[in-house]
């Protein structure tokens, strides 16, 4: 176990967790948001941050403090916290994403690291290499290798209290993600920031983004806060803590409002574009849409950061009820509905299912079946694993119907979409009680018989009969040849 990371609370991949900052004397509750302050412009306040929006951490440049004659000296002077007035936890960057932009930065990672020490930083950076999306693999390699470097070397500055993040990169390839991770937590760093995303999610590959995390969480195991660098609008919050990701940094809000873009859980809307404006904060109750586009190019900016502000945080506390209450892929499902590359983006984050498993809990409250998404859970996942290890009658029937009355079979078990089958004595438990609707749709069917497919599989001597709700041909095409079949619909 990290020390300074612990984990409450779980649902799927996603998790409750409590981030010691020690340097700050702070413990942030994840998933936490990490507002993004450059330190030469100041949209809203980090006094404002922290006392109106309940701040607990930011993120700001190191690098650009320590080129700016001005910013260095006071930060050096009076330190970070004073500089900025934020009593929270401040994690600073490295001029890793300058890097990125520009192709050179003129510090080291011993450098820079020191000077975050030296300027009060909370949590710091060192300068890994951010390799974009699908450059050639030897490239993605030897960029690898600089950034397990410079981590090394990260390792043995002395930097006292002050946590330290490990970038995690390797590009669009998993299998350098996972070794990435690995590495990185093989050493003595504390955070563990998933790097070059950005791209990803400005191109909208919200698939890439869910392969490349779920990648970087194999090497890093389940203990590892996570976070992913660059993600900043709320639309994919609640995918991106699914797959186990515990910080996110947000420069979203405030260049979102310098361009009059106006942030919802659905999406981006163009404040020309909006009659209505469709949240409650404070900004949207003071002004209509024709009020806020008659404000003044600065107060106009300001008021739209601090509603963009409002819609963020309000997601990040949606996503942690949602964790506590056991609803978090619910969640998921409905933010998947607002585009369809968030669509692409749950697929893929299903076909991970067997990993989320591993940390969701074995029992909640609810399990609704909302879209046929919802056949390819990790409840279900783990329900066909579990039928290996019931033992089965020689024979048994499996049935839509009621238990017969008569002693022709052994046994008789339930057998339920999107499930498949299971002892009636289960059927009080959880995912058994799962909501599912009426006009159940093909995937819950293909998942059901896909359980029927499995208990025969471990149980190969058993006799079977299958007593289905007329399923179509192209489902029981799933089911094996020698499972007896009774189409209930056809008495
Ligand atoms: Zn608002």
């Amino acid at each position: 176990m990290r020390e300074c990371f612990e984990i409450r609370d779980t649902d799927a991949g996603g998790r409750i967790g409590e981030l010691s900052v020690p340097r700050a004397n702070v413990t942030v509750e994840t998933p936490a948001l990490l507002p993004v302050i450059n330190p030469n412009l100041d949209t809203i306040s980090p006094r404002r941050l922290a006392d109106e929006f309940g701040a607990e951490i930011l993120i700001t440049n190191s690098y650009i403090i320590h080129g700016d004659d001005d910013l260095r000296e006071r930060a050096l002077a009076g330190g970070l916290h004073d500089m900025l007035d934020f009593p929270g936890a401040i994690m600073t960057d490295s001029g890793s994403f300058q890097l990125s932009e520009y192709g050179e930065i003129t510090v080291t990672t011993e450098e820079i690291l020191e000077f975050q020490h030296e300027i009060g930083s909370d949590i710091a950076t060192p300068v890994d290499i951010p390799t974009p999306p699908d450059v050639p693999r030897e490239q993605a390699e030897r960029e690898l290798e600089t950034t397990q470097e410079r981590l090394e070397i990260a390792e043995d500055v002395d930097t006292g209290e002050m946590l330290v993040s490990a970038p995690v990169q390797g590009s669009t390839y998993p299998d350098l993600r996972e070794r990435a991770g690995c590495h990185a937590e093989g050493t003595d760093l504390d955070v563990f920031p998933v790097g070059a995303v950005v791209p990803l999610m400005n191109d909208y590959r919200y698939d890439d983004v869910v392969d490349v995390v779920a990648a970087a969480k194999r090497g890093l195991g389940a203990d590892a806060p996570v976070h992913l660098f660059g993600a900043g609008h709320p639309m994919m919050f609640a995918l991106a803590v699914a797959m186990g990701c515990d910080l996110f940094d947000s420069a979203a809000y405030a260049l979102y409002a310098r361009d009059d873009r106006y942030l919802t859980v659905r999406g981006t809307r163009a404040l020309e574009e909006i009659d209505y404006l469709p949240c409650s904060c404070a900004v949207c109750t003071d002004h209509s849409p024709d009020e806020l586009r008659a404000l003044p190019d600065t107060e106009r900016e300001s008021e739209l950061a601090a509603h963009n502000l409002h819609v963020t945080f309000a997601e990040i506390r949606r996503i942690k009820q949602a964790i506590r209450a056991g609803n978090l892929l619910e969640l998921v499902e409905q933010r998947a509905r607002a585009h369809p590359t968030m669509l692409d983006g749950y697929r893929t984050l299903l076909d991970h299912a067997a990993q989320l498993e591993q940390s969701d809990p074995v029992s909640k409250g609810s399990f609704f079946y909302t879209s046929h998404e919802s056949a390819r859970r990790p409840e279900v996942v783990r329900h066909h694993e579990r039928l290996e290890r019931l033992s089965v009658p020689d024979s048994l029937l499996l049935t839509e119907g009621s238990a017969p009355r008569s002693d022709e079979y052994d046994d008789s078990w339930r057998v339920e979409p999107p499930f498949g089958p299971f002892p009636r004595a289960l059927s009080k438990s959880y995912p058994l009680t799962a909501e599912v609707p009426d006009r159940t749709d093909r995937a819950a069917l293909a998942a059901a018989a896909d359980g029927v497919a499995r208990l025969v599989d471990v149980n190969p001597a058993a006799d079977i009969t299958l007593a289905h709700d007329g399923w179509p041909a192209a489902v029981l095409e799933r089911v094996p040849d020698d499972v007896s079949l009774v189409d209930l619909t056809a008495a």
